[in-house]
């Protein structure tokens, strides 16, 4: 049947060029899909997640030089092959679909109990220019898998900043900070645990920012659950 579907919509797996042989993934094969496992037994740094190389025991130089404000992130894997690939189809050349498997990527990862999620939220010129946020189209499925409320306007993103990646690492470091604001009528109605959601993490510095506001504003307990992390920041 796929032979039938491709002969009349021609489709090439992005990673391998085969034939697309599914819709699920598509315009993945079902083999690149599937080879994304999750791998736990990738050693990460027990705070920011980023790949640790094989002498170091549990947290990176940087988490112990300087304790971060979120408790953890979890990562599903590096900033590379299909996962990369999937990741910049959805975003840059708006496969949105994607935005469902990739979002029951994360939901497989071993995450803490929380009371909401919360996407990184994009500037309004931002989010005009590219026409959705992929971070909240990510917890849309997050939050539907794992039955826990979606939160998308505690977190706000007021003014525009610098896109990080065209930025150097210490100037990617200070470029969020006093990007975000936290929108609550009254503090007692904050959650107390929350987790945000991105789609690529390198320094960390941007979900570092929206948990220094979030615990300034009274929540207590600020995790993070990311897609890829670059393998070096
Ligand atoms: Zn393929
Ligand atoms: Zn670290």
């Amino acid at each position: 049947m796929w032979k039938i579907f491709n002969l009349i919509f021609p489709s090439e797996c992005p990673s391998c060029n085969g034939l697309t042989d599914n819709l699920k993934y598509a315009p993945f094969c079902s083999d690149c899909w599937q080879s994304l496992n999750h791998n736990p037994d990738t050693k990460r740094c027990l705070t920011c997640g980023i790949a640790l190389p094989p002498d170091y025991a549990f947290k990176c130089l940087t988490c112990i030089k300087e304790s971060p404000h979120y408790r953890k992130i979890y990562v599903f894997g590096d900033y590379e092959g299909t996962l990369k690939t999937a990741i910049n189809l959805l975003k840059f050349e708006k496969v949105r679909r994607l935005s469902r498997p990739l979002g029951r990527l994360l939901s497989c990862l071993p995450l803490p109990p929380v009371d909401v999620i919360l996407p990184v939220p994009l500037s309004k010129k931002r989010l005009i220019l590219r026409g959705f946020n992929q971070s909240h189209l990510l917890c849309d499925i997050l939050s539907r898998e794992l039955s826990i409320p979606l939160e998308p306007n505690i977190l706000v993103k007021p003014r525009d900043i610098q896109p990080q990646s065209l930025l150097s690492r210490a100037k990617r470091l200070k470029n969020p900070r006093g990007a975000f604001s936290v929108i609550s009528p009254a503090k007692r109605l904050l959650p107390r645990r929350v987790f945000i959601v991105d789609d690529v993490m390198t320094t960390g510095a941007t979900i570092n920012e929206c948990a220094r506001v979030l615990l300034r504003a009274g929540v207590k307990e600020v995790y993070g659950a990311v897609l890829a992390r670059t393998k070096s920041d």
